[in-house]
């Protein structure tokens, strides 16, 4: 029998009851370092005291009004990420994927209403993760992803990763787009060279295209930039965010340029809870904390810390951890047993880690996690990797 709840997941045998920081403790007491923040989602750790002020203050006024009416949370928060990025305006989601729906609507409107309608493609990467709505598996196109679904929403061409010769090739007249993570998540916690995405900035000036990011996963300071493009010293025209946005609320975004949002007129788009009082009370607090310089400053220390102590068991341990990826507090280690006996061998040290493609294992810890969350997550992972080699 089919069981109560969808069984879509591949779940842990793990519940948790309550988390403190960077520490999620088990209703029988077992306390485990959370070194995955839900998916690079409870960026400042649970039950961060700021974010339970916001929300319970939050509760007490008003939890939700909907679109029709002015919602002063939600202009605050989009002020505080007009202030911060390269956006001149923003629209408030529920998640990532609900961010790529409409940043796939926007780059098509905005060709729309320039008279050229059938300027519809965008171009999209292997290994690339947009969310599992019907644009998002479209957008990523993998078979694991769209099998079954069909018919794919079309419109989408996808490029071999990191290849530009590729996207010189494909980029054309035709080109609404180029959707890309700065770093992909999913994939495997693979960056893009900074000079890469510097060089899609020019292929879209060059033909016209608009250049949407999905920092959904690296955005929100997780690189120790408030979002990662600021490495490359490019802008792009559209950036989809969620995951660190709403700390463990449900929020995401999508940042526009003027120009980039300018088909997005009203009664274009909409959402029933998009930014609602409560998601957006939350979302402000989290912008509030992450977006200072000190902050910043601190998740970058704190990187250096943790990859040197993974660059120790990559050459204590070749057997078990080929290669440490990533920026930041986004970091990967490549595996060389099945990553999701890693995965499975951190839950018997008490320690969360989070699988992804190419056989990597994630490390997203909360970004105010301390420097002896560090070393003892460090020590986990030593206790893991002793246990694999051999
Ligand atoms: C998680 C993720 C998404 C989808 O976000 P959801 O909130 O799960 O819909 C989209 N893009 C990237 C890069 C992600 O990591």
């Amino acid at each position: 029998m089919i069981s109560t709840v969808l069984p879509t997941y591949n779940r842990a045998p793990l519940s948790f009851e309550k988390g403190e920081g960077a520490w999620l403790v088990e209703a029988d007491g077992r306390r485990f370092l959370d070194l995955g923040a839900g998916i690079a989602v409870s960026a400042l750790g649970h039950a961060h005291p700021a974010l339970v002020k916001a929300l319970t203050e939050q509760a007490e006024k008003l939890w939700h009004v909907s679109n029709l009416y002015q919602i002063p949370q939600q202009q605050k928060l989009a002020d505080q990420l007009v202030d911060a990025t390269f956006a001149d305006t923003v629209f408030f989601t529920n998640s990532g994927t609900e961010a790529c729906e409409l940043a796939v609507k926007m780059a098509r409107k905005y060709w729309f209403e320039k008279g050229q309608p059938e300027r519809v493609e965008i171009l999209t990467f292997e290994g690339s993760f947009h969310g599992r709505s019907a644009a998002g598996i479209a957008a990523a196109g993998s078979e694991k992803m769209v099998k079954g679904f069909g018919p794919i929403v079309g419109g989408f061409t996808h490029l071999p990763f990191n290849d530009l010769d590729a996207v010189r090739a494909a980029a054309s007249d035709k080109t609404a787009a180029i959707m890309i993570e700065p770093i992909q998540g999913e994939g495997g916690i693979r960056a893009l060279p900074d000079s890469t995405l510097k060089a899609l900035r020019e292929i879209c000036d060059d033909c016209g295209a608009l250049l949407i990011l999905d920092e959904v996963q690296c955005g929100m300071g997780r690189t120790g930039k408030l979002f990662a493009y600021e490495f490359a010293g490019i802008e792009p025209d559209i950036m989809m965010v969620a995951k660190g946005i709403g700390g463990g609320f449900p929020l995401g975004a999508v940042l526009a340029k003027e120009e980039a949002a300018s088909g997005m007129t009203a009664g274009t788009h909409g959402s029933t809870y998009g930014g609602n009082p409560l998601a957006c009370a939350v979302g402000s607090a989290v912008m509030s904390e992450v977006s200072t310089p000190e902050f910043l400053a601190e998740v970058s220390r704190k990187s250096a810390l943790l990859r040197q102590g993974l660059e120790g068991l990559v050459a204590t341990y070749p057997d078990v951890f080929a290669e440490v990826r990533g920026s930041g507090l986004m970091l990967g280690l490549k595996c060389v047993p099945a990553c999701a006996d890693i995965v499975a061998k951190g839950y018997d040290e008490c320690l969360i880690t989070v699988p992804a493609a190419d056989n990597v294992i994630r490390l997203l810890p909360p970004l105010n996690l301390t420097d002896d969350d560090i070393a003892e997550g460090l020590a986990r992972l030593e206790a893991v990797a002793k246990k694999a080699s051999g």
